[in-house]
């Protein structure tokens, strides 16, 4: 399969262009020549499918050419080596919980899988260092998906001072290691002072003769194919739960909310669904950073400055991703229209809805799944073709996206539900580790430096 560009002025790309390159030469973002729908067969078989059996059918169009079964058989069991539980909070509703990997977020499965594939794709020549810039979550991502990885190093650059102490615990975990492919540096200057040396090193023709470089960041096509695995996932864990109580053969289609940023997980979702994943409606659901709900309204995409919120994560002003979902409707507002419903919270509700559902299910949520859930409640039955409801509308199943545990936003969390939270086993473990910080100057003549180092 090869992968064209969103833009169409550069010529289509292999897997392995477009993965290590992350953006196409004409600026837009790679998407899949094709999108081949599934068979009925397949998409009946679901429920007896395992969570690495979707993986393989899932990514096999996009990467059998390059990447043989055996491989991929062998990434995918050890990328996603986590469960991602559809867990029911009330009567049909379920959190799909996507936080059981090394860092505890969603982020972790797209990172894994990608940091894997790149391994597969690679000459075995020099390796390839993965430079990236966080403001906290991502970067922690990146730095434990690729640890490990043959052919791989990782550099991360965060802004001193101004990440959470858990984020730099998570962060640097690997530094004190001897022969760690993995670095974590603390940057003197704030977040876009770290983007800006990223950006400037990408710029240095000198350094990138000798040093080869790739970046993971969110736009790369490698993180977005396999966040489509875990929509087919709830999708196969729904249907099983119907097989075992013998309800009707034909299962309605359900209603997803994606609690969003940059916008990549819903775009998942959405080519998820184009392959013939049965989902009646997706909801786009945002913090007060709501410029695509506000497009689904308005018709106007209206890009403008972040604004700072508890749902932190998706504080995203001009969210990447939009370019893709207008290419897979081919630009048709109408279209999208049918297939995702907006939904905009702010920190109020989030905070009113974490104690609610808390004391009312016995269930916490982090403020980005929060959101999600608020979201499902804004679609009803006007929202739906009168084909994907299921003959009584409550029994339509409605899943929102857990994409964090709330243990990482316990400083939120905490006081809004009036105890402490347990740290789970992979952030006891971060935090409880001697740190080790290392720090590099804000110059780009520093950070080369230690890429060729
Ligand atoms: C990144 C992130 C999101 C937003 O995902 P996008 O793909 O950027 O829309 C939501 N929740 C959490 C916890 C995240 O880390």
């Amino acid at each position: 399969m090869r992968f064209v560009t969103t833009r169409g002025r550069a010529p289509a790309a292999s897997l392995e262009y477009a993965i290590f390159d992350g953006l196409a030469p004409d600026g837009g973002l790679y998407v899949p020549e094709s999108l081949a729908p599934w068979t009925v067969e397949a998409i009946q078989q679901l429920p007896a499918r395992s969570l690495t059996e979707l993986a393989i059918r899932t990514l096999g169009p996009f990467v059998s050419e390059e990447i043989g079964e055996a491989t991929l058989d062998e990434l995918a069991r050890d990328a996603l080596s986590f469960p991602i539980p559809l867990v029911a909070v009330e009567p049909n509703v379920y959190a799909l919980e996507l936080f059981h990997g090394p860092t505890l977020a969603f982020k972790d499965v797209g990172a894994r899988v990608m940091a894997r594939v790149m391994a597969a794709l690679h000459d075995g020549g020099d390796p390839t260092t993965v430079l990236v810039a966080t403001s906290g979550d991502t970067g922690g991502a990146v730095a434990h998906a690729f640890y490990h990885v043959p052919h791989m190093r990782v550099v991360v650059l965060y802004p001193a001072g101004r990440v959470s102490p858990t984020q730099e615990a998570q962060l640097t975990m690997f530094n004190g290691e001897r022969g760690s492919n993995v670095r974590a540096y603390a940057v003197d200057g704030s977040f876009d002072d770290c983007q800006r040396l990223v950006k400037s090193t990408f710029a240095d023709e000198a350094l990138l003769r000798r040093v080869r470089l790739t970046s993971a960041n969110s736009i790369n096509i490698g993180r977005l194919l396999p966040q489509m695995i875990y929509y087919f996932h709830a999708a196969a864990q729904r249907m099983a739960q119907d097989v075992a109580w013998n309800v009707a053969q034909d299962f309605s289609p359900a209603i997803i909310s994606v609690p969003s940023g940059n916008f990549g997980n819903l775009t998942a979702g959405l080519m998820a669904k184009r392959v013939g994943l049965p989902i009646a409606r997706f909801v786009a659901a945002t913090n007060v950073n709501d410029v695509v709900p506000a497009y689904l309204s308005t018709g106007r995409f209206e890009p403008r400055a972040s604004i700072q919120t508890i749902a932190n994560a998706m504080d995203v002003g001009n969210p990447s991703n939009f370019e893709r979902m207008t290419w897979l409707y081919g630009g048709d507002l109408d279209a999208m229209r049918r297939d995702v419903v907006g939904s905009r919270h702010d920190d109020d509700e989030v905070r009113a809805t974490i104690r609610r559902v808390y004391e009312e299910h016995g269930y916490l949520l982090d403020p980005h799944s929060a959101i999600a859930y608020l979201g499902l409640h804004d679609v009803g039955l006007d929202d739906l073709a009168s084909g994907d409801v299921a003959s009584d509308f409550s029994r339509t199943p409605r899943i929102f996206l857990a994409t964090a545990h709330p243990a990482k936003f316990a400083e939120i969390v905490e006081p809004i539900i009036g105890r402490p939270i347990d740290k789970p086993a992979p952030l006891a473990e971060a935090v409880g580790r001697p740190r080790h910080v290392l720090r590099v100057g804000a110059t780009r003549d520093a950070v080369a430096e230690l890429l060729r180092a």
